[in-house]
């Protein structure tokens, strides 16, 4: 299916932290689902290619059931199958992918589960260290 949904996504210009909270979904991103006139592309997108984040009005953890139910493989972009298919969206792993495609293809886009995730890994990591420093003061 073509991606022309995301053009008139309800989260388009909305801040993308609010679709990929750790524990509890926001109250922003269930609204906006809610009313989002691309909910069905974004759901079937989901289904096949996002594993963390809140996307068509699903969790990662309902979309996993949904998958179940309804027998759906998850596919990965093509380019990531292509170099990597081990890694998938929303890791450090996956993040770390894309910097090499976009060695080879400077217009590969980074995306925004894996630069979430790749916030998340450099936030704990300084929390570590500072956290060792104080102990050796
Ligand atoms: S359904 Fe939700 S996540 Fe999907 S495009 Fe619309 S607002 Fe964004
Ligand atoms: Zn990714």
């Amino acid at each position: 299916m073509s991606e022309l949904w995301r053009d008139k996504a309800k989260c388009r210009d909305m801040d993308v932290n609010l679709f990929f909270q750790d524990r509890i979904t926001s109250i922003e991103a269930i609204n906006a689902c809610l009313v989002c006139p691309v909910k069905e592309p974004c759901l079937d997108h989901a289904l096949r290619h996002e594993i963390v984040g809140y996307w068509g009005g699903t969790t990662g953890k309902e979309r996993k059931t949904i998958r179940r139910k309804m027998n759906i493989i998850m596919q990965r972009p093509e380019a990531q199958k292509r170099f990597i298919p081990e890694v998938s969206c929303g890791t450090e792993n996956g993040y770390q992918a894309h910097v090499r495609l976009r060695r080879d293809d400077s217009s590969h886009q980074i995306c925004k589960a894996c630069r979430l995730a790749h916030n998340r890994v450099n936030r704990f990591a300084k929390q570590r260290k500072r956290a060792s420093n104080d102990y050796f003061i």
